[in-house]
């Protein structure tokens, strides 16, 4: 019988042997969710009649033979950033409380033909600022390991529903590392496709050149799958690459042998030493260890730059989130707030400005703003610019000697609710090893790596390839889940305790 703890690989094995049905496994997630999500919070909004529909037509489909992917039936997960047509979609801001988009993001459409039951939409920082989901508008996440800790941000709703098992496939969207930095702390797999892989038409923009949406799962094949589905060229989205992309799922199975031999590895000189925690550097040298001991070839490379992309990366980004945020301006979309009299319209507008956003969104767009302005824009803006062509030249310069870079996801384990909340600097930091690749468009992945000696808590290996080359991402990355799950003796998830009690 299939249970919540079924990969979406399995359940779409279930669903074509006719062992179950997509009413039975929707209806099995919508009873997960209501059993723990109190607790998680994965999910601002649960569209169970939706995905019950969904799921009915796509058995019906079924019976008649005519069953449109693999995935058809098995349910999904999509971050609120991602339109959803007649579905509430906020962003995690007031700004856009009781917004209901009339069309589907690219990536929502894509699921819909391919037949998977839309769950609900899932929890995020504000406009997808932040590394811990504690910016919502509406309340944090929790860390299924541990309630008290963060889930990671800002995709911690799309990464603790699948890490909680209330959903098995989730979407998620990584402009800093908000796919591949909660899948670190979560336990999860998390990838980030190269810049115009995934369309991001109806992805609302936080920095439209850094954005890319991408699969949140539970393991490298159930991301390869999804990947497959979502992925490819869209003429409605300018940055969007038009070419055939290779079946990623037959990647993702190629790799699952563990077999890594004459397969380059770069370890990046920049990203150990001060500032990461040393449990979870310790698991990060093992896992290099066990990949050599799988026939790969190590060597050190330095990216000299990567020093300088947090700085660059929190110019570019607030930049282009400070224009991007102007459309919210209490005429077109969701809140509006009338302060008293006879207000002008520009009165209105900073009313519900002020109102709707919170203050990282307000910092953010102070930053931008300051950074664009004239007079500054060549000393802040110009500069980041010329950073991010020094990344990608070292990023070229490394990719010569070395088919993946790997580095540890993210510097720490999950940290406590509240922890770094007042302190930004030290928010922003989480993002450390994440940025590089949002900055070069390069693809990536977090696979979990185990658990930290000092607290019990996931560690995330990071694996990164040219641009393009996705099916690398997922071929490596499919061998070493299968030799780090196997060091570590099964699944990782298994051993989660936050929701210990909760019937599985
Ligand atoms: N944490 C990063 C930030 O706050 C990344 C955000 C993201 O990838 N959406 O900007």
């Amino acid at each position: 019988m299939s249970t919540v703890h079924d990969t979406a690989a399995d359940l779409a094995a279930a669903l074509a042997d006719g062992a179950t049905t997509s009413v039975e496994l929707t209806q099995l997630h919508l009873d997960r969710i209501a059993e723990v999500d109190a607790r998680v919070h994965a999910f601002l909004h649960v569209d169970g009649d939706g995905a019950l529909a969904d799921a009915a037509e796509s058995d019906a489909r079924r019976a008649r033979g005519e069953a449109r992917g693999p995935l058809d039936g098995v349910p999904i997960a999509v971050k609120d950033v991602l339109t959803t047509r007649g579905l509430p979609t906020t962003c995690g801001s007031r700004i856009l409380e009781g917004w209901v988009p009339p069309y589907d993001a690219t990536v929502v459409s894509r699921l819909r033909e391919a037949g998977l039951p839309i769950l609900g939409k899932t929890n995020m920082d504000e406009f997808a600022m932040g590394s811990s989901t504690e910016h919502s508008a509406y309340g944090p996440t929790r860390n299924p390991w541990d309630l008290d800790r963060i889930p990671g941000g800002s995709g911690g709703g799309s990464a603790a529903a699948v890490a909680a098992f209330e959903a098995p496939l989730a979407i998620g969207t990584d402009t800093g590392g908000s796919i591949r930095q909660p899948g670190a702390v979560t336990g999860t797999v998390g990838v980030k496709p190269t810049y115009g892989g995934v369309s991001r038409y109806g992805l609302v923009a936080l920095a439209n050149s850094l954005d890319q949406a991408g699969p949140v799962t539970r393991t490298v094949l159930d991301a390869a799958m999804l990947h497959d589905v979502i992925g490819g060229h869209d003429p409605r989205d300018s940055t969007s690459i038009d070419q055939a992309w290779p079946s990623f799922t037959e990647a993702a199975r190629a790799g699952a042998t563990g077999d890594l031999s004459g397969v380059r590895i770069g370890v990046i000189t920049e990203m150990q030493g001060k500032g990461w925690q040393p449990g979870v550097m310790q698991r990060f040298t093992e896992s290099v260890d066990t990949m050599v001991a799988a026939g790969a070839e190590v060597v050190e490379v330095s990216c000299p730059s990567f020093v300088h992309a947090l700085a660059a990366y929190y110019l570019i980004l607030p930049a282009e989130a400070s224009s991007n945020l102007a459309k919210f301006d209490a005429m077109r979309y969701g809140l509006r707030v009338v302060p008293e009299g006879d207000p002008s319209a520009e009165e209105v507008m900073r009313a519900t400005r002020d109102a709707g956003f919170g203050d990282e969104v307000k910092r953010r767009i102070i930053l931008g703003t300051y950074a664009l302005s004239s007079g500054y824009y060549d000393a802040y803006y110009g500069q980041a610019q010329k950073v991010r062509t020094l990344i990608s030249r070292d990023f070229d310069a490394a990719f010569a000697q070395v088919d993946v870079l790997v580095s540890p996801t993210a510097p720490t384990t999950a940290f406590r609710l509240g922890e770094k909340l007042d302190d930004p600097m030290a928010m922003y930091l989480n993002d450390l090893a994440t940025i590089p690749a949002n900055l070069a468009g390069v693809p990536g992945i977090s696979v979990p790596n185990g658990l930290a000696d000092e607290d019990g808590l996931p560690v995330g290996l990071q694996i990164l390839a040219p641009a393009l080359a996705d099916d690398r991402v997922y071929r490596v990355g499919a061998a070493a889940e299968a030799l780090l799950t196997q060091a570590w003796g099964g699944p990782l998830l298994d051993k989660a305790a936050g929701l210990e009690g909760v019937s599985r």
